[in-house]
């Protein structure tokens, strides 16, 4: 029976799996630092890779042999031997030894299907591969992890047959059996009964590893630890072949709600940090909609939800944010009423009556009703707010611009901005459109008085059609993200001209900017 007191494996396989996504691919220096960062979380294994004997490949698993990764092991990855070599002189199985690692996960075929129509060999042969290049690596020293492909796929066809390939492993000495949901369409009943029945007749560790082919994946997972498995595979953030792999985040998280032991509980609050890191390793955006630690998880929108938040967060959160290191947050939307625009002053800091308050909603309702939405553009929200409150007094305004596309070949700009009671008049040119050369002109007037507004980096550009109330007028909104320093925040403009609004909204990434750069904002 399954006791939540007791230690679940975490076993990584971001950089072997994960890598298996579409668009993923990891340079030497990626994989050095992903192991680092997985070990530090406490991650139990991290499997490095299929073990191929390219230079790349023997490079890592030396350099990460000698790493400090604390009580974490590496693992090398490949499948049991070819059908009519002996396991000694197989290739992958040569290169699994090659690596230096102490522990090989094996993965062999589970399936009738498989072994009959893919690899082309019949039952009782498939058995004897596994069975030998098990023995061979044990007698070899290694610890051997062996993975069940297509494992319930397998047991849905010919349980005899599958269970057979389990007892194979287990007496040719594998450590663990991981049953594996390859092709990720199975359902938590059926991998819970299944892994229940496995531990109930195996003496040794049993896994899972789950695909998100039918959005199970985690589910999945978690079923199969209530049933009795100890040992869970999965990726950061879920990255893995076709839709990916079960997210070995959620998986972490949701083991500690039922009271399972994975990693160290301090380190749960490095999760949402963790999961931004690799999205930056493998070149993505992070995505929002991340349970737990998305930038949306703990996002409130609903006016009703806001109110009950702030009364008691438990209202509409699962878990405390701070509990996975992501934070709550209130959107301001035309959905939200006064008490959302109080809980945002008391993020900006701003101490406002009920008075303000009222006027505050008025004035950002009437901005929404023009397509303004503040959701997303923050630091564009605040200037309106600290203005509205006399608490902030722009130090520039664009009074006037004149943009010509000279024959597709260079854009120029010629601007005219005033700055205290001084009128500067600059223009510009880019190849790079008219937006990089309003930009430019703005930087080119604002850098006499501010020298480090080249400091504020423009670093994203949206740009959306906006449906207005009663409006005839067709309008866009264009978001800019820009980072000053270590800040990085949103803005936002609205106009029927494009220009116009991309001004608008680089006009507050600069203003805003400059209040980074004085320190009035951290
Ligand atoms: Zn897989």
């Amino acid at each position: 029976m399954s006791d939540p007191k007791d230690k679940v494996e975490t076993y990584d396989t971001t950089l072997r799996d994960g890598a298996q996504g579409e668009g993923i691919t990891f340079s030497l220096d990626d994989k050095l630092k992903l192991a680092k960062a997985l070990s530090d979380l406490g991650v139990d294994y991290i499997e490095v890779g299929y073990a191929s004997s390219t230079p790349e490949d023997v490079e890592v698993f030396k350099r990460l042999r000698t790493a400090s990764l604390g009580d974490t092991k590496i693992v090398a990855f490949g499948s049991t031997k070819k059908k009519n070599v002996s396991a000694e002189s197989d290739p992958g199985i040569k290169a699994i030894l090659e690596t230096g690692a102490k522990i090989a996960t094996l993965f062999g075929k589970s399936w009738t299907l498989h072994v009959e129509k893919v690899l082309g060999t019949t039952l009782d042969k498939n058995l004897e591969m596994i069975s030998d290049s098990i023995s061979y690596l044990r007698k070899k020293g290694l610890t051997v992890i062996f993975d069940a492909e297509h494992f319930f796929d397998g047991y849905a066809e010919n349980p005899g047959y599958a269970f057979r390939v389990l007892e194979c492993a287990r007496e040719a000495g594998a450590s663990t059996l991981v049953l594996c949901d390859t092709n990720g369409g199975s359902f938590p009943d059926q991998v819970g009964k299944v892994t229940a029945e496995v531990v109930q007749r195996f003496d040794c560790v049993v896994g899972i590893h789950a695909h998100n082919d039918s959005e199970c994946a985690v589910a999945n997972t978690i079923s199969a630890v209530q049933a009795g498995a100890r040992h869970v595979q999965g990726t950061i953030n879920g990255y893995g072949e076709r839709v990916g792999n079960a997210n070995l985040i959620s998986i972490i998280a949701g083991l500690y709600k039922l009271g399972y032991r994975t990693i160290e509980e301090d380190k749960m609050r490095s999760l949402t940090a963790l999961s931004r890191y690799v999205a930056r390793i493998v070149n993505e955006r992070p995505n929002p909609r991340l349970p737990y630690v998305g930038e949306r998880a703990f996002a409130h929108k609903a006016g009703t939800h806001i109110d009950a938040v702030l009364k008691t967060t438990r209202a509409y959160e699962h878990i405390p944010p701070e509990l996975v290191g992501n934070v709550r947050r209130t959107l301001a939307s035309k959905h939200s009423g006064k008490a959302a625009i109080l809980n945002k002053a008391k993020e900006f800091k701003f101490e406002i009556t009920e008075e303000q308050a009222e006027s505050l909603t008025k004035m950002i309702k009437e901005l929404e009703r023009q397509g303004f939405e503040f959701e997303n553009a923050d630091a564009s929200l605040y200037l309106r707010m600290a203005e509205h409150l006399g608490l902030y007094s722009p130090p520039f305004s664009v009074h006037n611009y004149v943009a010509t596309d000279n024959a597709n070949k260079y854009q120029s700009v010629g601007m005219e901005v005033q700055i205290g009671d001084e009128i500067v008049l600059t223009t510009a040119e880019s190849r790079k459109g008219l937006v990089d050369a309003l930009r430019k002109a703005l930087d080119r007037a604002l850098s006499s008085r501010f020298p480090d507004v080249t400091r504020i980096i423009l670093e994203d550009f949206r740009v959306m059609d906006l449906d207005t109330e009663k409006s005839t007028e067709a309008r866009v909104g264009v978001w800019v993200k820009s980072r000053c320093d270590s800040v990085t925040f949103w803005t936002i403009g609205v106009s029927s001209n494009m220009l116009r609004a991309s001004l608008d909204a680089i006009e507050d990434s600069k203003k805003y900017g400059l209040l980074v750069l004085s320190g009035k904002i951290r």
